[in-house]
């Protein structure tokens, strides 16, 4: 053997043990997918989630950093349902990276097999609606969640075959976890059933959907549109109209213009955190984090006159 193919046999094995033991970059738009992608990848993946907990993900700050977290990835995960419009995008042409270009395994929308709800007939972003794709809150279902974890570790397992097997025991205990969860939920919600709540912004649809809540009144007067006093002197009357008892605001938004709207309505005041991680006891993950906005809800409804 002589000294060159030496070198480049000991270099290939060093590559082999390297590749055997690394694990996948997995960059996550939102905290949302990022615990969903955590419980599934476990410790064959790097994870790097690109918003805050409690950041607007319709307006997220949009760092250098996260141009090269993205040049490093062996995947990312979006929702595929435009709530990164409009500053994912760039971040992702800067990033140069071929392995998270469009059809690629390594691209991972996970709006793949849901339904979205509130799709507009025609598109129409001329009034500023920020949702004109459908509403793209659906991790808020936990019914969602489940399909969006089967998407992550169908295509982790793509992007490593070899730890395919620990991605589906992975997918299989987070779905047990989340089936009997639900069963809690939907219990302790039973007394909320069909009452309606007023939100700020339209990010619980979903939610609201699979507890039987209506949550359809909204102070902002179209989604991504700052709430004028005429809409919510509107709101106003309709909460004392039909005694609505809770008002639903998340940590990014102007909790001002909420707790005025419940002082002069007298209804409770709920703190939503818009993921996991967005609120004390929220940090354990996705199941945790619907826990907590659960029993936020059951206790505003059982204290609310
Ligand atoms: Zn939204």
């Amino acid at each position: 053997m002589t000294m060159k193919t030496l070198l480049s046999t000991l270099l290939a094995l060093l590559g082999l043990a390297a590749t055997a033991g690394a694990k996948l970059n997995v960059v996550a738009t939102t905290p949302d997918f990022g615990a969903i992608a955590k419980e599934i990848g476990g410790d064959k993946i790097d994870l790097t989630t690109l918003a805050k907990p409690t950041e607007d993900p319709h307006f997220v700050d949009a760092k250098p950093s996260f141009i090269v977290k993205l040049s490093r990835a062996d995947a990312l995960i979006e929702g595929g349902a435009e709530l990164e419009v409009g500053w994912l995008p760039p971040l992702v042409e800067g990033a140069r990276n071929s392995k998270l270009e469009a059809g690629k395994p390594g691209r991972i929308l996970c709006n793949q097999g849901l339904a979205l709800l509130e799709v507009p007939t025609s598109l129409d972003r001329s009034k500023g609606d920020i949702h004109a794709a459908g509403n793209p809150h659906y991790t808020t279902d936990p019914a969602n969640a489940k399909i969006c974890a089967a998407t992550i570790a169908g295509a982790l397992a793509k992007l490593d075959p070899k730890s395919a097997d620990y991605f589906q025991a992975n997918l299989v205990k987070f779905t047990a976890r989340l089936d009997a969860k639900l069963a809690e939920w939907q219990k302790l919600l039973e007394p909320a059933k069909g009452k309606r709540i007023v939100t700020y912004h339209n990010s619980w649809p979903y939610f609201a959907a699979r507890f039987g809540l209506k949550m359809d009144l909204f102070l902002e007067p179209k989604p991504g549109i700052p709430p004028t006093p005429s809409h919510l002197a509107e709101v106003i009357t309709r909460v004392k109209a039909e005694n609505i008892r809770a008002i639903v605001v998340e940590p990014h938004l102007n909790r001002k213009t909420a707790e005025a709207v419940a002082g002069h309505t007298g209804a409770v005041l709920l703190d939503f955190a818009p993921y996991p991680g967005g609120a004390k006891g929220t940090e354990g993950g996705y199941i945790e984090w619907m826990d907590t906005l659960v029993h936020s809800l059951a206790k505003g409804f059982a204290t609310a006159k």
